[in-house]
């Protein structure tokens, strides 16, 4: 019994977190099969981390061999560091992405955590050490702490709240008359858009994986939600190693590396000020989003 549910519980969690933040809905069944066919290597170790280092190495890939799409990206990931992903939709930052979670094998190049290429570990261990915050959290039809224990059936009621506290959601839930017994889902209470996703923060910090994989869709949030969310997302990436694909500017300027990506290629990269006075593809997309949530701002005030 436990050696069928297992499995397939784990195939639950990857289907749901890649669903929701790193492909598009379209996308869904050819990355399943492709998933199929990634198979362990025959007595794979398991990724052993350390600090949790990220390198991509000179990797290109494509899915499509007519189409390249990462044409040679070099980037070190420090343990415990920041790197934001930025770049024009369709420049391959989900692709690096999904590349960093395996869903895809590198057709050149190398990727590596503490060292190990992704494609001589298992891909549970490798899966274990990555936690995906999806923008979108599906709830299931169940209780407030199954949601947030997901995946850690083990996790005591201690750990659950301090997860839940870490996540700022502990003081929404028990301001419920049933507390962490909450009924949600479709069935139950309706969460909003920034409930549910502080529940798949609290989910992924009770997962406490090493390496955090944040792809920050466009989301429909309100403003102080959002920064909320942010602080949220901050606290969690203290002491892991975080790569950021972020479509909002102003969450990144503090990002220990900015990586700006055009095309499949690195064209600029370094902190925040730095790219500012280079006056280069970054200044010029921070200039238009400046201006942009002026405008948006004018406009709420007004
Ligand atoms: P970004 O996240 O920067 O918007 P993506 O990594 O999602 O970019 O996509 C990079 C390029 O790869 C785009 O041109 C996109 O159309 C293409 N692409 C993404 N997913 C697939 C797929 N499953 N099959 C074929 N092409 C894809
Ligand atoms: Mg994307």
């Amino acid at each position: 019994m436990i050696q069928i549910t297992m499995p397939l519980g784990f195939l639950g969690t990857v289907y749901r977190e890649i669903r929701q933040s790193l492909v598009d809905m379209g996308e869904m069944f050819d990355l399943l099969q492709q998933q199929a066919e990634i198979e362990d290597k025959a007595d794979a170790p398991v990724l052993n981390v350390k600090g949790g280092e990220v390198t991509f190495e000179d990797v290109t890939f494509h899915y499509d061999p007519t189409r390249p799409i990462l044409k040679g990206i070099s980037l070190r990931v420090p343990p415990g560091q920041t790197v934001a992903l930025v770049g024009p939709s369709g420049s391959g930052k989900s692709t690096i992405g999904r590349l960093l979670f395996r869903f895809y094998d590198v057709t050149g190049g190398a990727i590596r955590i503490d060292g190990q290429d992704l494609r001589d570990v298992t891909q549970e261990s490798l899966h274990d050490a990555i936690g995906v915050v999806p923008q979108d959290t599906v709830l299931f039809n169940d209780t407030i702490r199954y949601n947030i224990a997901y995946g850690r059936a083990d996790a005591s009621e201690e750990e659950i709240i301090a997860a839940a506290k870490a996540a700022k959601i502990h003081d929404f839930v028990i301001s419920l008359p049933e507390g962490y017994d909450t009924a949600v889902g479709e069935r139950g209470l309706k969460l909003s858009g920034g409930e549910k996703q502080r529940v798949g923060i609290a989910r992924t910090i009770l997962k406490n994986p090493p390496i955090l994989l944040l792809d920050e869709a466009t989301s429909a949030l309100d403003t102080q939600t959002e920064r909320d969310i942010q602080t949220s997302l901050k606290a969690m990436g203290k002491g892991r190693t975080v790569i950021t694909i972020a479509h909002r500017l102003s969450t990144i300027a503090d990002a220990d590396r900015i990586i700006v990506l055009e095309k499949g290629e690195i064209v600029e990269e370094g902190r925040h000020e730095d790219l500012l006075m280079q006056r280069g593809r970054y200044a010029s997309m921070w200039a238009r989003q400046s201006a942009e949530e002026e405008e948006a701002e004018e406009q709420g005030a007004a």
